[in-house]
């Protein structure tokens, strides 16, 4: 076993964690017992489904990668994605799903299961704005989101929203088995409305730290992959992480835990089916359990810690 990496700081966050195993022990909507010895409430996350939270705390709230519609987007038979699928956006199942205004959405790239439903949402919320790349930020336009609603970033910003952070974080989106990217493109321009799944390309992959005035620090990742250089000097309370398949990945748990400083707190996400809806009883049947296994047996095999929370569908839990 390595021990080699373990910082003070690590070996204090051992110390949560155990606090933390405690407090997820009851059922998934317990309250965990906060990551390190903070004041204040905690933070409130839910998953909304696929890559999609929602974060609260001190009456600020934020949504990550809102995406209620769970449209089919597979060819007849198969699990292949075809792209000429409908984009048959379903207001009904957002609004029934998210009830109160966010200030921001933060959208980590394009593809439907994770901006589809945005537009929709600033209909909704007139006072919310969409935090995204360049090319997703099109996208939006050519939906009809007006470019004053959208903050276009980069990569590498910090934003100061008074007593709520974002740091945006350029990252990378997961690949197939033979080390393919999903719908790729990007846009350097409006495209017609996007009427087709495949019309909506990723363009830049961002994650997201949320900091909620420094009292909890939430790193939200849309899609299972990131750029590891890019993760230097973060030391999150909480890591959402993505865990569809990362076999041409080389060792995504480790070095994902090692880079942040071991986390306290691994949330799983991404790994329901995208399609039964959020009603359904059939839907926790769909929500993959290898991948948090997996994520935990190569992250203790490497000799680090961080508690793995495999979260209910809309179940808040107070970090
Ligand atoms: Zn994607
Ligand atoms: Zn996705």
């Amino acid at each position: 076993m390595c021990t080699g990496h373990l910082s003070r700081r690590g070996l204090l966050r051992g110390a949560g964690v155990a606090a933390l195993t405690a407090g997820l022990a009851g059922s998934a909507a317990a309250d965990p017992v906060p990551a390190r010895p903070l004041s204040g409430p905690g933070a409130t996350l839910r998953w909304l489904g696929v890559a999609g939270w929602e974060l609260s705390m001190n009456g600020r709230r934020v949504l990550f990668d809102p995406y209620l519609s769970r449209m089919e987007y597979r060819l007849p038979g198969t699990s292949s994605i075809d792209e000429r699928a409908p984009l048959a956006v379903r207001p009904d199942l957002v609004d029934r799903t998210i009830t109160e205004a966010p200030e921001l959405i933060m959208v980590s790239h394009g593809h439907w299961d994770h901006a589809a439903d945005v537009p929709h949402l600033l209909t909704r919320f007139p006072a919310a704005r969409v935090v995204c790349g360049r090319s997703t930020a099109f996208l939006f336009e050519a939906s009809g989101v007006p470019r004053k609603r959208m903050i276009v970033v980069r990569g590498g910003e910090n934003l100061d929203f008074g007593g709520l952070s974002v740091q945006v974080v350029p990252s990378l989106h997961s690949m197939t088995g033979d080390h393919a990217y999903l719908l790729p493109g990007e846009l350097t321009d409006r495209p017609r409305r996007p009427r087709t799944l495949g019309e909506l390309v990723e363009g830049e992959t961002f994650a997201f730290q949320v900091s909620f005035g420094g009292a909890r620090e939430v790193l939200l990742f849309g899609a299972t992959n990131y750029a590891e250089r890019e993760l230097s000097g973060l030391t999150p309370d909480v890591l959402v992480a993505s865990m569809t398949s990362w076999k041409p990945i080389h060792a995504y748990p480790a070095r994902l835990v090692r880079a942040l400083g071991s986390p306290p707190l691994t949330v799983a996400s991404h790994h329901d089916d995208m399609i039964t809806p959020l009603d359904s009883p059939d839907l926790p049947a769909t929500v993959g359990t290898a991948g948090p296994a997996a994520f935990r047996a190569e992250v203790a095999a490497a000799g680090l810690v961080t508690k793995v929370h495999e979260p209910a569908h809309r179940k808040p839990f107070v970090v």
